[in-house]
């Protein structure tokens, strides 16, 4: 039985004391039960506020990214140590905004996933497919390579600790949401790559979220299907009443 996670990907937004507001806001609406997996990811600067602020709550924490060199000079980057410092336990890797915006590729992101594999922190791997690429019938041979490149040199023990995130591109921040049988077929064959190339106890046990426009409305039809352990929710994680609804969701996934 996979444990399913909801996490929410707050990108470049909150203040130190919007964050906080927005945990306090939080705790209240879910509780404390230890299903799903509540995640939030916010920004660096915020990190040790949030840090505090989920003492004592069910709510979990990580990063958005980090560089994969130890230390050095890297001006503007961040360590594994670094956040592992500030109370992270997970971080994200190859958002498609990381990806797109800022240039990093499949070679960089394996870089990143060997690094994170020698600490304490889960790697959730973003993969996704570009609206382009789904309209050429390439969806599978996309995602499928990234993993490929993203996973490469990694062992089976280290890949049994990763969490991969399935975001089509053309879904994220768009409104345009995969039905759940899209996503459903995507995550089936993500799992069933896993499997074949590692094992099926690696394939069985990887929880794969699913991000693109999750919202309230249209997050129980996600959580539904077999393949889908949660959801990786950005604009929808803003607001705490809408992510509780969505964490409400999670206990179906
Ligand atoms: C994301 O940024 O990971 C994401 C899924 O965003 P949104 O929910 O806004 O589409």
């Amino acid at each position: 039985m996979r444990r399913s996670i909801i996490a929410g990907n707050w990108k470049m937004h909150k203040t130190g004391r919007e964050a906080v507001d927005f945990v306090r806001a939080l705790d209240v609406l879910i509780g404390r039960s230890p299903e799903p997996e509540v995640l939030l990811f916010p920004s660096f600067t915020v990190l040790s506020r949030v840090r505090q602020a989920v003492v004592g709550t069910s709510i979990g924490m990580g990063a958005q990214n980090l560089h994969h060199q130890d230390q050095g000079a890297f001006t503007g980057e961040i360590s594994a140590a670094m956040l592992e410092d500030c109370g992270c336990t997970h971080v994200l890797i190859g958002h498609s905004e990381r990806r797109m915006l800022f240039g990093e590729d499949d070679k960089l992101l394996n870089r990143k996933l060997r690094k994170v594999s020698t600490t304490s922190l889960t790697p959730v791997l973003c993969v996704g497919e570009q609206l382009e690429q789904r309209e050429q019938g390439r969806s599978q041979e996309v995602v499928l390579g990234q993993l490929q490149q993203g996973c490469d040199g990694l062992t089976g023990q280290e890949i049994s600790r990763i969490i991969v995130a399935y975001e089509p591109v053309w879904a994220i921040g768009t409104g345009k949401t995969a039905t759940p049988e899209i996503a459903q077929e995507m995550h089936a064959a993500i799992r069933g790559w896993f499997r074949d190339r590692f094992s099926s106890s690696v394939g069985e046990g990887l929880r794969i979220l699913y991000g693109g426009s999750v919202k309230p409305g249209n997050a129980s039809g996600l959580m539904e299907k077999p393949d889908i352990d949660g959801a990786l929710v950005g604009g929808a994680s803003l607001q705490a009443d809408s992510f509780a609804a969505i964490v409400d969701y999670g206990k179906q996934a």
